[in-house]
């Protein structure tokens, strides 16, 4: 009986010790959450806080998600100031001393986990500045449009969840050989499927696609916004049909989350098709992953066209 009670008072403590151990995350959007899930395995807890429908630069808050942020170890985020307008709000009201709010970083403290760090920016501005109301001082932040730059996303998780839990720092480093193995066979595979986009002239609606063009080679030539975060107006709708129609521009690419109606009126206009494509993770039913995101977008973008 005695050893029966020691046993389980043995059992008991461990799994107390489990719990204890599980490193609490939150992940800004969804792909970062399954990239944060694949390096953490079963040492880590992960929620996330975009559903993948929404404009990642317009994330509506609840405050759940500050109690989470409260909670937590550390959060996941894609930086360049793409979450401003919602997580340095967050941060402040959860009240973590380990994620501090920052006006260009985003985040400073241990907690923080930058999935940019390394990252080759595109469009970086000669000046931090939000003077213009632009929605990218820091320069392009959709760098996850590139599959490619999932490699260094899951090693920048890899390295946080390292720092915040050395314990299991050979997990995260065997998890992270495996789910990096993974994606480049998947990236790979995908480079040569968009061989025929290269050279493909298009316009987007948002000024995402930087990142998207250096992995196909796409020639985006305009967008159907003025400029980050601002709608078009019906002379610059115009000036893009000219400019389409003078430069044979047959590939409109709307992203997910915004309306319908430009884009079809630019085709429409035009002869042209147009591509749907998500920006997260989720953005679609069949898109749970950071991988079928990317091969989402790839397939989209060759239907348009005819391949
Ligand atoms: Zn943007």
């Amino acid at each position: 009986m005695k050893r029966m009670i020691l046993t389980v008072l043995a059992a008991l403590a461990l799994s107390i010790q489990a719990d204890a151990a599980a490193l609490k995350i939150v992940a800004t959007f969804p792909e970062l959450a399954d990239i944060s899930k694949e390096i953490g395995g079963s040492n880590v807890s992960v929620t996330g806080i975009a559903r993948g429908t929404e404009d990642p630069h317009q994330i509506v808050m609840k405050p759940s998600f500050a109690t989470k942020l409260n909670e937590a170890d550390g959060v996941v985020y894609n930086g360049l100031t793409l979450e401003h307008s919602f997580i340095p709000a967050l941060l402040e009201a959860a009240a973590n001393a380990r994620m501090v709010p920052d006006t260009f970083q985003t985040c400073v403290g241990p907690g923080c986990i930058d999935c940019s760090a390394g990252i080759h920016i595109l469009e970086k501005p000669a000046d931090l500045s939000r003077a213009q109301g632009e929605l990218h001082p820091a320069g392009n932040p959709h760098y996850e449009l590139n599959p490619e730059n999932g490699v260094i996303v899951a090693k920048n998780i890899a390295e946080g969840f390292s720092r915040l839990d050395p314990a299991h720092a050979e997990d995260y480093k065997k998890n992270l050989a495996a789910y990096t193995a993974k994606l480049k066979a998947a990236v790979a595979e995908l480079k040569k499927m968009a061989a025929p986009l290269k050279g493909v002239k298009a316009i987007s609606h948002h000024a995402d696609i930087a990142y998207l063009a250096a992995f196909t080679g796409i020639d985006f030539v305009d967008t159907v916004e003025l400029k980050p975060g601002v709608p078009p107006t019906p002379p610059h709708l115009s000036k893009l049909v000219d400019e389409m129609k003078a430069q044979q521009v047959k590939l409109v690419v709307r992203e997910s989350q915004y309306s319908a109606n430009d884009a079809d009126w630019l085709a429409e206009q035009t002869g042209a098709k147009v591509a749907v494509i998500g920006v997260m993770a989720h953005a679609f039913a069949d898109t749970p992953t950071f991988i079928a995101f990317q091969e989402h977008n790839i397939k989209a973008l060759l239907a348009a066209i005819g391949k």
